[in-house]
C-alpha cells in the first residue's frame, strides 16, 4: 500500500462521510495512516437509498473493529413542519430539491446545516470571537476523489468554507481515483458501497434513473409525484428532476405538466 502521508496538522479533524465510494475509500487511507478523526459526521437526509442505510451498519462495524471513532449522525431537525426528510419536505411543499433550480440549499439545510450544528456544539464555536474552544480552525475532511469531475467540486467550493473551518481532499493529495477507491475497499474487506446521494437527486444521470426505476420502483413514483406536484404549483423554470428533462416523460409515464393540469 503506498499512501502520501498527509499532514493534517494538530486541529481536530472532522470528517464528511457520506457513505458513498469516496468517503468510504477516505476512511480507509485515513485508517492505514493511523489518523484517527474527531468526528465522523453523516448526515441524513432521510432520503437515502436502501443500500446507503444499510452500508450505515457495516461501516460502523468496520470502525469499531479498526479503533475508529463511531459515526455521528445528524439529521436537519424542523420541529415546525415536521419534515422528517429531504423529499418529505419537497413533496409537502410542491416543489422540487433546489438541485433542479440551480440552487443548493437542499444540501446545504440537510446536510450543511445540521454537521454544522452538531461541530458548534462539540468543539465550542464562539460567534463573537469566531473561534473554537481550542483555537482558530478545525480541519475537515472531504472525500472528493482525484478525477475532473471533484475537481471542478472543488473549485465550486473554494471560498465557501463555513467559518473556522480548514477543507482539505485527501484523496486528491493522496492522487485515488474514483477506480482505486473503489480497489482500495475492496482490499480493506469492505464491500463497496454505491454512489450515495438522495434517491430523487436531480444530479442524477438517466442510467442512475433507469437504475432506480429497476430497483426502487416505489422511488420512482415518488419522484414522479413530486415533479407531478411542482408543475401543479406552477413549474415553469425547469422541466423536472432532470432540469431540461424529467424523469417521468423519461421513464414513460407522460408530461408532468400535463399530468397536473
Ligand atoms: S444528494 Fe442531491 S437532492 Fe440530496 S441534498 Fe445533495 S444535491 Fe440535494
Amino acid at each position: 500500500m503506498t499512501v502520501a502521508r498527509a499532514p493534517f496538522g494538530d486541529d481536530p479533524i472532522v470528517v464528511a462521510y457520506g457513505a458513498g465510494v469516496d468517503s468510504t475509500a477516505m476512511l480507509v487511507g485515513l485508517h492505514r495512516l493511523g489518523v484517527r478523526p474527531a468526528m465522523l459526521l453523516f448526515a441524513d437526509t432521510g432520503s437515502e437509498k436502501r443500500e446507503t442505510t444499510e452500508y450505515i451498519p457495516v461501516i460502523e462495524e468496520w470502525l469499531s473493529r479498526n479503533g475508529m471513532p463511531p459515526l455521528t449522525i445528524v439529521k436537519r431537525s424542523s420541529p415546525i413542519a415536521g419534515d422528517l426528510s429531504l423529499h418529505g419536505e419537497c413533496l409537502r411543499k410542491k416543489v422540487l430539491p433546489s438541485l433542479a433550480y440551480g440552487g443548493s440549499s437542499c444540501s446545504l439545510k440537510w446536510k450543511v446545516e445540521p454537521q454544522w450544528r452538531r461541530v458548534q456544539k462539540a468543539f465550542g464555536w464562539n460567534p463573537r470571537t469566531q473561534s473554537w474552544r481550542h483555537g482558530p480552525f478545525i480541519t475537515k475532511l472531504i472525500g472528493y476523489d482525484a478525477g475532473a469531475a471533484d475537481a471542478r467540486r472543488i473549485r465550486n467550493a473554494a471560498g465557501k468554507w463555513p467559518p473556522g473551518h480548514r477543507y482539505r481532499y485527501p484523496l486528491v493529495e493522496w492522487g485515488w481515483t474514483r477506480e482505486r477507491c473503489e480497489e482500495e475497499i475492496v482490499s480493506a474487506g469492505l464491500p463497496a458501497p454505491i454512489k450515495s446521494a438522495c434517491f430523487m437527486c436531480p444530479a442524477s444521470k438517466k442510467a442512475e434513473v433507469d437504475w432506480l426505476a429497476r430497483m426502487h420502483p416505489d422511488l420512482t413514483e415518488l419522484s414522479i409525484e413530486m415533479e407531478r406536484r411542482a408543475h401543479a404549483r406552477g413549474l415553469t423554470t425547469t422541466r423536472g428532476l432532470g432540469r431540461r428533462w424529467s424523469w417521468s416523460e423519461f421513464l414513460g409515464h407522460g408530461d408532468p405538466a400535463q399530468i397536473a393540469a
